[in-house]
């Protein structure tokens, strides 16, 4: 059965059906780059990846126009965007009032220098937006490549597959100017003071794509929009193209005076300028109803307003109601059963993760092992299990390498581990049942041989676990720090103690040094070989 997946636009779950199966296109909205990327964004970037790895695997299927089977070979042309300009931190309303995030991203990085909190390599002058975007943009790619992110890997050969908004601000002046001639877009305020709208009744299906209609964002909209806007506008649910404000902390010059692009039109640009043969002019000039792209994704969060805003400008130049084929969107993640937040606590970059010595590939395991339509739940037991989980079948690909003759009953259970495997993905990208299948495969075959370590090549091609880079193995001497213990000199120094106050058969001592390690958040266990293994106490 070829590839369904669930569309946000429709709501239900279809054959997936590019254009052209060969060459899929696929757009996902990347970071705000105003800060370093966390594991909510990591989990929905790496449903994203997983997808773009199934499309492209042998094993998936897809159907075409005709509803013939496209069996592949084929490639995803995927394009993430950084947003370095134009994020308002009340973006949810639709004025993009408040404050820009990249400001923010200025004051932060002041008050980190004074308190001494900068991180650790920053030399970046807070009044410069454009230096703190490439900090930013330069740590996240690292992050992302180290999770397998293939999009940054691949934006570190050829960077127009990650573009920056403020690069693209002389084609969202062109698209914004082609919007107000094809009357979906309006002028208010006198100059000095302009903004750009773009007018939502000009386009019926606004909506659509959340589930909202016309006259309930009309109702909705009290409180949220300023009353000097609201006079200024059409309906409540117009929103900002382009705003003049010669204070900005990032402006360019344009018909409607010197100002800053809104957010939401920066996507609809990247997508077509780079997804679309003959780019952005092309997408201007095309007959209405010829272009379309193959998938679009982004965190649930996006479907309203981002992502509403998009496909509403975006058809208004190409036509049709859809922008995007598919619509795809992962729900949150919760951490330890709570919603993220910094005052909780339970806020972490992937990079805090790294730090403590989580393995980019548990981590990554971590953040794909639940469906993506299903709310996350990141735990430390689940990152711990998911390191477990990785060490196990790089054992088995490591022992299947040996070359043991293949058997009969390997064979049965390869077909089977493929077949489902296949068939989970092909559900919906149902990752925990792949999973599944990969573990009982793993325990059904006591003597691997080389064709099983093919068929995990396969599936890792995939789930990218295995070959990820690993983290300096974070061992001092004879003592190991697990997966999220981070080293610490004083917990060798102790750690060192107790081995002497075993060995001069003081275990009071010994036992007083456990405890004492306890209480600084770490467990011991001694394992073969004289060794000792540390972990994090919780
Ligand atoms: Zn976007």
């Amino acid at each position: 059965m070829p590839l369904r997946l669930y569309n946000t636009l429709t709501r239900t779950i279809e054959p997936f059906t590019p254009a052209d199966p060969a060459r899929v296109t696929f757009y996902t909205c990347g970071l705000t780059v105003y800060d370093d990327g966390h594991i909510g964004n990591f989990r929905s970037f790496l449903a994203a990846d997983l997808l773009r790895r199934w499309i492209q695997s042998p094993l998936c299927s897809l159907t075409n126009p005709d509803a013939s089977l496209h069996q592949g070979p084929r490639q995803v042309l995927h394009v993430m965007n950084i947003t370095d300009v134009g994020h308002m931190t009340d973006d949810q309303a639709a004025d993009g009032q408040g404050q820009d995030k990249m400001a923010i991203a200025g004051q932060r990085i002041i008050e980190a220098t004074k308190s001494g909190k900068l991180p650790h390599g920053a030399d970046v002058d807070p009044a410069d937006p454009y230096a703190i975007a490439r900090f930013f943009t330069e740590r996240f790619i690292q992050d992302a490549s180290r999770l397998g992110l293939n999009v940054a890997i691949e934006a570190q050969r050829d960077p127009s597959l990650m573009p920056r908004a403020t690069d693209n601000i002389h084609g969202m002046i062109a698209f914004i100017a082609a919007l107000i001639d094809r009357q979906h877009a309006y002028i208010t305020g006198t100059p000095g003071s302009r903004a750009v709208y773009f007018d939502v009744q000009s386009f019926p299906s606004y909506g659509q794509l959340s589930g909202n209609t016309l006259d309930n964002l009309r109702g909705g909209a009290g409180g949220r929009v300023l009353e000097q806007n609201q006079a200024d506008k059409k309906h409540p649910a117009d929103f900002l193209l382009w705003k003049e404000d010669p204070t900005h902390v990032m402006k360019w010059p344009s018909p409607w005076g010197q100002g800053y692009p809104g957010w939401h039109i920066e996507c609809s640009v990247m997508a077509l300028a780079r997804l679309i043969p003959g780019g952005l002019d092309q997408a201007l000039a095309a007959p209405a109803g010829t272009i379309e792209i193959d998938l679009h994704s982004g965190g649930e969060d996006n479907i309203f307003p981002h992502h509403e805003c998009e496909r509403a400008q975006s058809c208004a130049i190409i036509g049709g109601q859809r922008f995007s084929r598919f619509w795809f969107h992962p729900r949150f993640l919760l951490v330890e059963g709570e919603k993220m937040s910094k005052s909780k606590g339970n806020f972490f970059t992937a990079r805090d993760l790294f730090a403590q010595g989580i393995e980019p590939a548990a981590l990554r395991l971590e953040l794909i092992k639940t469906h993506y339509r299903t709310n996350a739940n990141f735990s430390m037991q689940g990152l711990r299990d998911a390191d477990r989980i990785v060490e196990r079948w790089r054992r088995f690909r490591d022992q299947a390498r040996t070359n043991a003759p293949d058997s009969p009953a390997n064979a049965t259970a390869r077909d089977h581990a493929r077949q489902s495997f296949t068939a989970a993905l092909d559900n919906d990208l149902n990752t925990p049942e792949a999973i599944a299948a990969i573990n009982q495969w793993v325990s059904a075959t006591a003597a691997p041989s080389q064709p099983d370590a093919d068929l995990m090549d396969s599936f890792d091609a995939v789930l990218a676990v295995l070959d990820r880079p690993r983290l300096e193995r974070q061992s001092a001497g004879n003592i190991i720090f697990m997966p999220g213990a981070a080293t610490d000199d004083a917990v060798v120094a102790l750690i060192h103690d107790r081995a002497a106050a075993k060995k001069a058969r003081d275990f009071a001592r010994a036992d007083a040094i456990r405890t004492d390690l306890l209480a600084r958040g770490y467990a011991i266990k001694d394992v073969a070989g004289g060794a000792v293994e540390v972990a994090r106490a919780d």
